[in-house]
């Protein structure tokens, strides 16, 4: 007897996390690559055509399914994975929940074939949900499952669906992270017809590199920690190789990609010192724990996992993390001088985050950081200043500003004091310009002497086909050779180092090309935000007047194109009422 699949007891499959696992075809994908990888499969193709939205398809050498067993997988809550509750805190298989084929099926076209060692092997045909044929098959190994025109009978949903930009990236996604954590299955992707990646078997640095290309081969620093509570393997990438998106974290419990705040925030603590204000460190960091001491059993998804001892872990993962820093000699001397209450405590990561509150530290003496003329000239200002304070309303002749922090301007208007945030300050100016450019189609494009050569991943690659015409359109000149971008003339106002900071960007965000409002105030947030002046950069008075002069003749300027808050004001009777409570 070969058949497997049980059907889960009620009272087993209510206490399983109950939801939707398919929506959109990255779920479908993500699905039928675990179910391969469960089958003990060694080789695993993916075929998608349109960015999955009417062809996916994964074909395995796994153990394969007998007939009855075929049709058992499309049950709910059918599955030969676990067969009492208890079994989920042991859980080394991928899948559990017995959903995933079920619900797939409800919503799409499947064709299955599939082989077991002891029958001949058989094709079914599923559509929405219902058996609409059957036969024999020739297949020779494994299991081949085809998943057409998803959503075809829910129209709501198929028009949800994103472009083919954004689906695509999510289909890439989750074929890199399954990709990175299981390094010894051999993979192959075909989109639209073309081998995008072969991957044959190989060491996790291997798959790495020929996933994200070589230029991370030399910023791959290995970790290694064996503990009680968990071991810890994988490579960090050095400060250098920082990104001001998180895309290149990737964090894998017992083999499974997972999103973790407290990881995440304990590796990138261990970076602190290290990286520029806004950057984001990379890793892959695999982190293997005894079953029983986690809850996979969360979300539907399976990203989300709860820990028993989430603490002691959050210090190994930060120890070890420093220490391979260290060990590669990029780590921070240590600064004694440090204000520990600086540091965010455990307790508060795991707190709701709160809207931000200004403090006034009355320890804060501006004098300290300047020379004695520079302290001179800011004494002067800090005396026109309180006269202004004192002033009445319509007088706003003496107004003086002056930066703190290297992060604010401090300026006056009438009887307020007005502190405002320099990064989000420029955003906005920038940002209304490159709308305003955009939309008068008057985008100035500057000719590079020395055109920029950039190496693309292939995923950077397979995006950039997709959205090339709007690059073109903003003043971009940029042409493809092989998997080299060679950039000629960029729009006005980006910096030549800034240029491969944009393209990165622009392959990441969630955008829908076909509406053209939204793409032109995407590339202009984008732009702004990552032209624009940075926290941490001193400004000299010219820079300080041009940020408040022009803030102040923006149509918004309140809020950042991300709405955030730009300044703070505190009128005469805030800072009194502070006195006198
Ligand atoms: P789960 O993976 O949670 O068990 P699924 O709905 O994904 O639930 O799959 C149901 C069952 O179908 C699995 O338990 C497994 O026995 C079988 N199955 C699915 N895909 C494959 C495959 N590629 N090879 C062998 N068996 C498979
Ligand atoms: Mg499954």
């Amino acid at each position: 007897m070969s058949d497997i699949i049980k059907i889960l007891p009620i009272d087993v499959s209510n206490k399983i996390a109950a939801g939707e696992v398919v929506q959109r075809p990255s779920s479908v994908l993500k699905e039928l690559i675990e179910n391969s990888i469960d089958a003990d499969s060694t080789k695993i193709q993916i075929i998608i055509k349109d960015a999955g939205k009417n062809l996916i398809q994964v074909i395995d050498n796994g153990k394969g399914m007998s007939k009855n067993d075929m049709h058992l997988s499309f049950v709910k809550h059918a599955t030969s994975k676990i067969v009492k509750i208890e079994d989920v805190f042991s859980i080394s298989s991928m899948g559990f929940r017995g959903e995933a084929l079920a619900s797939i099926a409800s919503v799409s076209m499947v064709e299955m074939e599939s082989i077991n060692k002891k029958e001949n092997g058989n094709y079914i045909e599923i559509q929405g949900g219902e058996l609409v044929s059957e036969r024999e098959s020739n297949i020779q190994e494994g299991t081949s499952i085809k998943i057409k025109s998803i959503f075809y009978n829910v129209p709501a949903r198929r028009a949800f669906l994103k472009s083919d930009f954004v689906e695509l990236r999510h289909i890439l996604d989750v074929f890199h992270r399954l990709a990175i954590s299981h390094p010894k299955i051999e993979f192959s992707f075909i989109n639209n017809e073309e081998e995008i990646f072969y991957l044959k078997p190989q060491s996790l640095n291997k798959r790495i590199i020929s996933i994200f290309g070589e230029k991370i081969r030399e910023n791959l620093i290995p970790i290694t920690e064996s503990t009680q509570i968990a071991n810890i393997s994988g490579y960090v990438l050095k400060p250098e190789f920082s990104k001001k998106s998180r895309n290149n974290q990737f964090i894998f419990v017992n083999s499974r990609y997972i999103k973790s705040q407290f990881i995440s925030h304990s590796i990138s603590s261990s970076y602190e010192g290290l990286l520029k204000d806004g950057y984001h460190p990379g890793y892959f960091l695999f982190i293997d724990i005894d079953p029983s001491k986690i809850d996979v059993n969360v979300h539907p998804n399976k990203t989300e996992i709860k820990f028993d001892d989430d603490q002691n872990l959050y210090s190994i993962i930060n120890s070890s993390v420093k220490h391979c820093l260290g060990i590669y000699q990029v780590s921070p001397v240590l600064d004694f001088e440090k204000n520990p209450s600086m540091d965010i405590s455990y307790n508060q990561i795991k707190s709701q985050p709160v809207n931000p509150s200004i403090e006034i530290n009355s320890d804060f003496n501006p004098f300290e950081i300047f020379n004695h003329s520079e302290a001179k000239k800011v004494h002067e200002d800090f005396s026109d200043f309180n006269k202004d304070l004192e002033l009445e309303v319509g007088d706003n002749k003496h107004s003086k500003i002056f930066q703190i922090l290297n992060k604010f301007i401090i300026s006056t208007n009438k009887s307020s004091l007005i502190i405002i945030n320099q990064n989000l300050a420029h955003q906005r100016i920038l940002y209304e310009s490159f709308l305003k450019s955009i939309f008068d189609n008057t985008i100035n494009s500057q000719k590079l002497i020395f055109p920029i050569e950039l190496k693309l991943s292939k995923k950077q690659l397979l995006l950039y086909d997709k959205i090339n015409d709007d690059f073109n359109s903003i003043g971009f000149d940029i042409s493809i050779k092989k998997d080299l971008m060679i950039v000629k003339s960029v729009p006005y106002g980006i910096e030549k180092s800034d240029v491969e900071e944009v393209v990165e960007n622009m392959l990441n965000e969630d955008f829908n090309i076909s509406n053209d409002l939204s793409t032109s105030d995407f590339f202009a947030k984008r732009l702004s935000k990552i032209t624009s002046i940075k926290s941490g950069q001193k400004l000299n008075l010219d820079e300080q007047e041009y940020i408040v002069n022009h803030l102040f003749s923006c149509k918004e300027p309140n809020l950042s194109p991300d709405n955030k808050q730009i300044f703070i004001t505190l009128s005469k009777n805030d800072i009194e009422k502070k006195f006198n409570g």
